[in-house]
Order: structure tokens, then C-alpha cells, then sequence
């Protein structure tokens, strides 16, 4: 039995990962159930520099507090939305950009300047690195994105933060309007968490 722990507070994020790694042989836990709730400062400069930055954190609290425990594997991922059309904003700032707008108010504000914007220039894409750091090993890192379009309204109730207003031309919706289990077989978070599971595999971790 391994137990997997996920470097993460975002109970969306939780969710998705947990259905992805649901297994008998798996123990899926929080960083809060080990204890560990130190505010962890994402200053890397892109995604798998903060993956990373995170994986860490929680691996050297482990190894510090539980060092009797060695049968983890600490993973952490970090995402955003990359905007063509913004130079790649909000990219890894996706969370601290929004400011003291809600998620809502930050896509109504994209889409008013968007708003002449035509269709061959509203290309956008939810990106995701993902570290795994596991007992005297290197850390594993995977990085998987999804394509689609900043739609000119918001659409759907699924999903969380940016997804009403992520338009995925090849289902024709956005990733708000899909069920949990479509948005995580296409999404850049549920492709990262599979290569990562795969790459496990091959390194004979799981
Ligand atoms: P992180 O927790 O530092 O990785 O921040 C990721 C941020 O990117 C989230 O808070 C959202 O703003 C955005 N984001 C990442 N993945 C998704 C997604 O699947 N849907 C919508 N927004 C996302």
C-alpha cells in the first residue's frame, strides 16, 4: 500500500485526482491530515518550477516530522490559463490575478477586451505540470495541456475557476459544461495525473 499525498488545499482539484487515482492499493491523503498546513510561497517561474516548489515542501516536512515514514508519494501540480491574445497571462499567476475580482468578474473583464477579437485569435490553454517527489529519489515531473478558445460568454455550471469561458471546439462546450469524468479524460490536469500514474508505473513505484 502506497499512500499518495497531495500537496493541495483546492477541493476541486482533490476530487478530480481522486477519481483519477482511486485504487485498492492506493491511500490517497491531504496535506492537512499529515499535519502539514505552512502557507507555501508558489514564486517558481512557471509551472513546473512551483510543481516542484510544493512537492518539496511537504517532502521535507516529512522527512523532517515523519521520518519513520517512507512509503509516500508526494505529488503536486500547478495549472493556469495561458491567453493567447493576453502575451500568456495569467499563465502561473492564474489564482493571484484575479485580485479581489471573483472568478466571474475576471472572465467578464477578459471577455469585454476581447470582445472584437476574432475566433483565429482567441486561442487559450489550461496547462498543468505535475511533480512527484518519492522517498530517495529524483522527483518525476509531467506537464500535459489542453487546447481551446476564450468563448464571448459564459457557459455551465461544472468544473471551477476559469472553465465557464474555456471553449473546447472539438465538444463544442465548455469545460463548465462537462460532467466531471469528461473534463477529466481531456483535461490538462487529468492527462498530467494519468502520465504521472504511468510513469510511476514504470519506475516501479506503483
Ligand atoms: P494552482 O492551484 O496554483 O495550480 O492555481 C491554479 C489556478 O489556475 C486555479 O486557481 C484556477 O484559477 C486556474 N485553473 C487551473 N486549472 C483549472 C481548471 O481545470 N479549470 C479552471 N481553472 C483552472
Amino acid at each position: 500500500m502506497k499512500t499518495v499525498i497531495f500537496a493541495s488545499t483546492n477541493k476541486d482539484k482533490l476530487k478530480e485526482i481522486g477519481e483519477i487515482l482511486s485504487s485498492k492499493d492506493i491511500e490517497l491523503k491531504t496535506m492537512s491530515e499529515i499535519g502539514f498546513s505552512d502557507e507555501i510561497d508558489e514564486n517558481g517561474e512557471d509551472f513546473t518550477d512551483n510543481a516542484l516548489i510544493k512537492a518539496k515542501a511537504v517532502e521535507s516536512y516529512i522527512l523532517e516530522k515523519m521520518p519513520e515514514f517512507k512509503d509516500y508519494i508526494v505529488l503536486a501540480d500547478d495549472s493556469g490559463l495561458v491567453i493567447d491574445y493576453m502575451g500568456g497571462m495569467p499563465g502561473v499567476q492564474s489564482h493571484r490575478w484575479l485580485g479581489d475580482r471573483t472568478y466571474p468578474q475576471a472572465m467578464t473583464d477578459v471577455m469585454n477586451e476581447m470582445k472584437d477579437v476574432p475566433d483565429e485569435k482567441r486561442g487559450a490553454r489550461f496547462v498543468c505540470a505535475m511533480a512527484a517527489c518519492v522517498y530517495g529519489r529524483e522527483p518525476l515531473i509531467v506537464k500535459e495541456k489542453v487546447e481551446g478558445m476564450i468563448n464571448r460568454e459564459m457557459r455551465g455550471s461544472e468544473g471551477f475557476g476559469y472553465d465557464p469561458f474555456f471553449y473546447v471546439p472539438e465538444y463544442g462546450c465548455t469545460t463548465a459544461e462537462m460532467t466531471r469524468q469528461q473534463k477529466n479524460e481531456i483535461s490538462h490536469r487529468g492527462k498530467a495525473m494519468r502520465a504521472m500514474r504511468d510513469l510511476l508505473v514504470k519506475e516501479n513505484v506503483l
